[in-house]
């Protein structure tokens, strides 16, 4: 043969930044593993952003040298995408393979080919193995349409018939799996020989015990949890931490569960002590929080490795818990949980699904208010019904009506036996401002003390700014309702993060405006002994924002009164005297979900400083607290910052 072959890994993240490719890494990998493909196929990867154009990618893709097999990692929010590339790729090379491959193509092969008909193979399930079998049968010229001997495969015989071959077991051992890092077969340094991503994505082990039926984890394949060794974790972050990785997110689903969660974290204490990285761990936590959870959030704290902790609770309502299979673990243990989390100081924020079979809107709303009154930051996702789930598969049993937006393959529900389509829009109404202001942090320190002090809900709060933004005309409100709109009507989930840009990329005129609505609607409701104290947090909050400046972007102006300084080579903005007549910061400080609020007016003056560098995690609401101003009480920069 005179050339390799090509082929091309593709997989594109949800966020607008550059994700580190872990699934096409494992798979490329795992090709690499076999002799012949080592020496017949030329393999690369292509990381997407969430935000580049189907254009930009089919130049990237298919302009400048043409593949031989294109592999597509798919998932809900680039599965039009990928057919669309598909479509192209079909027209550009007539004989080339199109495989999709990820959890949201997995069994569903009958849809899969009759949306996108040029697909030619779907990988279903794990593709470690599966998919260096089908490159060896590329290699070995066998026909696309006569692809039998692969177990966990679907593909169309005659290019017409679906085959979907028997399923492959689950990979018991996975130290079989070559590791993507250990291997360089994922690039970690950049051009400036810098960390590549903001984050490294590592799996410690994979599968899930539970059951939720939102999740396609609860399958039967998944179900036994089998785990990374130690010894090869450990030389992953290690070599992690020796390039500088500042960030390591798990894609475990319940890590602190299991006693090898711990070992873990004591493995990432030692490294971290040795090469002072990574300086971050995020996870989902597991569900039921024991003595493990909590030895490992302690050893977390005393060796300074920050992380946000999430409770994901999903709903308060019993009914609809127990439909989800989450039934097993009581609103106190929560309440204990975040009682002690915050304790410890650690940030921790609540997930709730809106729209599980069970619930009302009532019950939805009641369950909001309850949990805000402990944590306030509190994220709504909108119930999605997956593939391969039990309420995808028991769609008739709940009376599930759905829809699919024009922009990603999610199912969105539209009403089911509790739920009627009226109620949904009211809670979508609800949902666009509970994300925007509250889960994005828009307003973060003003709910706690506006719940001990007047006898408005957060709910009541979000839905007064609702109401009176709907009443409104000028330029802002009428942007804003059409974000709104586009959430209500089309179920576009994803305009968030373009309101987001939109407030903090006009931040004077929004800020106006947000003064105007609790100025008209908000103080009226407050006892008049608590105005000033209140209003000075609310202007806290807003003189806080992250500072949104794209440094060459002409458009977006940085504010007049903010100072440029560098510190520790890290750039900072700053806004000098501060004048507040409470000592907020430190009021906010001691804020507890159960004591007693400290009032006292002392007039008092402070800096505010701000990481810069906002507006490319703008939209990743995890990043949002590191830029986010804070207060210094003298101009000297020398305090942990961030
Ligand atoms: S939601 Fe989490 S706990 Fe539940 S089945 Fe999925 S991975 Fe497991």
């Amino acid at each position: 043969m005179s050339r390799k072959w090509k082929l091309w890994l593709i997989q594109q993240g949800v966020w607008d930044i550059e994700s580190m490719p872990l699934a096409a890494g494992y798979l490329k990998a795992a090709a690499l593993a076999r002799e012949i493909i080592r020496s017949e196929i030329d393999i690369r990867i292509f990381s997407f952003k969430g935000s580049d154009s189907i254009r930009y990618m089919a130049k990237s893709l298919y302009f400048e040298e043409i593949p031989d097999i294109v592999a597509f990692s798919t998932y809900g929010w680039n599965f039009n995408k990928f057919g669309a590339l598909a479509e192209t790729f079909r027209q550009i090379n007539p004989s080339g393979w199109i495989v999709f491959g990820g959890p949201h193509v997995t069994n569903q092969a009958e849809r899969v080919f009759r949306l996108y008909p040029q697909v030619d193979i779907i990988i279903n399930g794990e593709g470690e193995i599966t998919f260096p079998e089908v490159l060896s049968a590329y290699i070995a010229r066998k026909s696309k349409y006569e692809l039998y001997g692969i177990e966990g495969i679907s593909f169309k015989q005659d290019d017409k018939i679906v085959i979907t071959t028997p399923p492959r077991p689950v990979i018991e051992d996975l130290d079989t799996i070559p590791s993507p890092f250990l291997t360089n077969t994922i690039e970690l340094i950049n051009g400036r020989g810098g960390f590549k991503y903001d984050a490294a994505l590592l799996e410690t082990n994979r599968g899930c015990p539970h059951n939720c039926a939102f999740c396609s984890w609860s399958n039967d394949t998944q179900k036994k949890v089998r785990f990374f060794s130690r010894e090869r974790l450990h030389a992953e972050i290690e070599l992690l931490a020796y390039h500088k990785a500042p960030s390591i997110v798990l894609c475990d689903s319940n890590f602190g569960m299991f006693k090898d969660d711990e070992l873990f974290i004591d493995d990432l204490i030692r490294i971290k002590e040795k090469y002072c990285y990574p300086c971050n761990l995020e996870a989902s936590w597991s569900k039921n929080k024991s003595t493990t959870f909590f030895n490992i959030a302690r050893k977390m704290k005393l060796a300074g490795l920050q992380s946000s902790f999430t409770l994901a609770l999903q709903t308060l309502n019993s009914e609809a818990l127990t439909v989800m299979n989450r039934s097993n673990m009581g609103f106190n243990n929560y309440l204990d949980t975040v009682k002690w989390l915050k304790g410890e100081g650690f940030d921790c924020f609540i997930e709730l699904i809106w729209g599980a079979p069970g619930e009302t809107s009532e019950s939805f709303i009641q369950g909001y208010d309850q949990l805000s009154e402990f944590v306030p930051r509190i994220s709504v996702y909108p119930l999605l019904i997956l593939p391969n789930t039990h309420y995808s598969e028991n769609r008739d049993e709940y009376g599930l009506v759905t829809v699919r937006n024009n922009k990603d393959d999610f199912e969105y529900v539209l009403s089911h036996r509790t739920i009627n389509i009226e109620d949904n829009h009211q809670i979508y109404r609800f949902l666009f401002w509970a994300r925007l202001i509250v889960e994005n942090m828009v307003f973060r320190n003003i709910w706690l003390p506006v719940r001990k002090l007047t006898s408005l809900t957060q709910s009541q709060v979000l839905l007064s700014l609702d109401r009176w933004i709907e009443q409104r005309s000028d330029e802002a409100s009428l942007t804003l309702k059409g974000y709104r709109s586009k959430i209500v009507n089309d179920f576009d989930i994803s305009v968030i993060s373009e309101a987001l840009h939109y407030i903090y990329s006009d931040s004077p005129n929004l800020s106006a405006l947000f003064h105007r609505w609790w100025n008209e609607e908000l103080l009226p409701l407050i006892p008049i002994r608590f105005t000033d104290f209140l209003s000075e947090i609310f202007r806290y909050d807003q003189l806080t924002w992250p500072i949104y400046y794209i440094p060459g972007d002409s458009k977006v102006k940085l504010p007049g009164d903010i100072k440029i300084i560098l510190y520790n080579d890290e750039q900072y903005y700053v806004r000098e005297k501060q004048k507040f007549f409470f000592n907020i910061p430190s009021i906010l400080e001691g804020i507890t979900c159960s004591d007693e609020l400290a009032i006292e007016r002392k007039e008092i003056e402070f800096s505010i400083y701000y990481k810069s560098g906002f507006y490319n995690y703008i939209d990743n609401q995890e990043f949002t607290p590191l830029y986010i101003g804070k207060a210094r009480l003298n101009e000297e920069p020398n305090i942990k910052i961030g």
